[in-house]
């Protein structure tokens, strides 16, 4: 049987992420007691407002086929938030909005990659984008961090040849929490300009930054840039809406209409219900965002300084996502003692490639936290 399927399945991973979770599913259905660190996704409710917008589209039946690239008036919305919040003028026929970033960010690929065509992934990264890359054909060719967790520009040099597409940017960093100074984004655009690449621009995690670090579009930094960025964001974290599917992308505007037909072609338009429900998140001011955001800081802080000496960690600075090591256990070690011994659940650093550290998500209560802080050193002092 599997030898009739593609040859792109083969060396097909499931997403580590989500697999952790379903298991964690499964164990609490069994009645175990689980700390779930592993998944990320903002453990407060979807505002009433966006809930009540979705439950009006209901009601009014609005119901049917939209615009596969997404409703006019979303777009507009899209359009707006990146030129106040981001300094991007955009016009709404560069925008497409998606079934999640993610679904956008396939599209990108399925777009740019012939076959062999490859893309620049610096690690550590989130784990569906060399997945992502190698189904839409390319290659994920992987550049090296420096000793702050970020990309190593002499190895990003060498990785470049006349078969590089694309490299792919994720600041604040799904799972490193690092984010790009401005300075350090004009180094990596003028590579990227200098040798004519894309630059993906995910920055589904823009809002949840920390110690007063000010989020920089790559793509804002001049008009050459802008013309080979395309910028990633969504609605799942910022808004806690992770369920209701809805992601977007702005791009030249060449670029937009072939993803605009790709997706007609495949999917048609995201949920009419929640890019109503988006509609009335993007609309929301920033303002009443940020006592959420400092929230996550407060956690951010308390996970920080309450780790013992045995622990090793990259101190986020954005996102909501720690990496951890304990002596000289692997990813998988540390990962599996967290589990059996703790009863903590995180995913293992092999799968955003950087070996020996775990991830877990602080985006989870604080008595949850409080209770993984005592349970991770409690192991850190067994093992470290
Ligand atoms: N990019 C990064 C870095 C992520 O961590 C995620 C996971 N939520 C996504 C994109 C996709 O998010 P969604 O599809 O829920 O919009
Ligand atoms: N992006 C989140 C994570 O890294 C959600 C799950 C996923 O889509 O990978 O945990």
């Amino acid at each position: 049987m599997e030898n009739k399927f593609s040859r792109k399945t083969k060396e097909l991973k499931p997403s580590a992420t989500l697999l952790i979770n379903k298991k964690v599913s499964e164990m609490k259905a069994k009645g175990e007691k689980i700390l779930n660190l592993s998944v990320g996704e903002p453990d407060f409710d979807t505002p009433a407002f966006i809930k009540g917008a979705a439950i009006k589209a209901i009601n009014e039946g609005f119901t049917k086929y939209t615009d596969s690239s997404g409703i006019k008036e979303l777009r507009e919305e899209i359009s707006k938030k990146l030129f106040k919040d981001n300094n991007l003028l955009y016009y709404p026929e560069q925008i497409i909005v998606s079934n999640g970033a993610k679904h956008s960010l396939f599209n990108i690929f399925l777009a740019i990659c012939d076959e062999g065509d490859e893309v620049i992934i610096p690690q550590p990264y989130w784990v569906s984008y060399p997945e992502m890359v190698k189904i839409a054909g390319g290659k994920p060719v992987f550049c090296r961090f420096n000793n702050e967790y970020k990309i190593d520009i002499e190895h990003l040099k060498s990785l470049i040849n006349e078969k590089t597409k694309a490299i792919i940017l994720n600041s604040p960093s799904n799972p490193s929490g690092i984010v790009y100074e401005k300075d350090e984004l004009k180094t990596i655009g003028e590579i990227i300009l200098r040798n004519n690449i894309f630059c993906i621009s995910d920055e589904v995690y823009e809002y949840y930054i920390y110690d007063g670090k000010k989020h920089v579009s790559i793509a804002s930094l001049n008009e050459e840039l802008k013309n080979l960025a395309i910028v990633v964001n969504g609605v799942s974290k910022t808004f806690s809406m992770t369920g209701w599917r809805i992601g977007y992308l702005a791009a030249p505007l060449s670029l937009a209409k072939v993803i605009g037909n790709i997706q007609s072609q495949t999917t048609s338009n995201p949920s009419s219900i929640s890019q109503k429900a988006a509609l009335s998140a993007l609309s929301f001011n920033l303002k009443d965002i940020s006592p959420i955001i400092r929230e996550f800081e407060v956690r951010r802080n308390l996970l920080i300084k309450n780790l013992n000496e045995f622990v090793q960690f990259i101190k986020p600075q954005g996102a909501f996502y720690l990496m951890l090591k304990i002596g000289n256990l692997n990813s998988l070690q540390l990962c599996e003692k967290l589990l059996d011994e703790e009863k903590i659940a995180a995913v293992a650093g092999d799968d955003f490639g950087i070996e020996n550290f775990v991830r877990i998500s602080f985006a989870v209560k604080t008595e949850i936290l409080e209770q993984a802080i005592a349970g991770i050193n409690r192991l850190a002092k067994k093992y470290g």
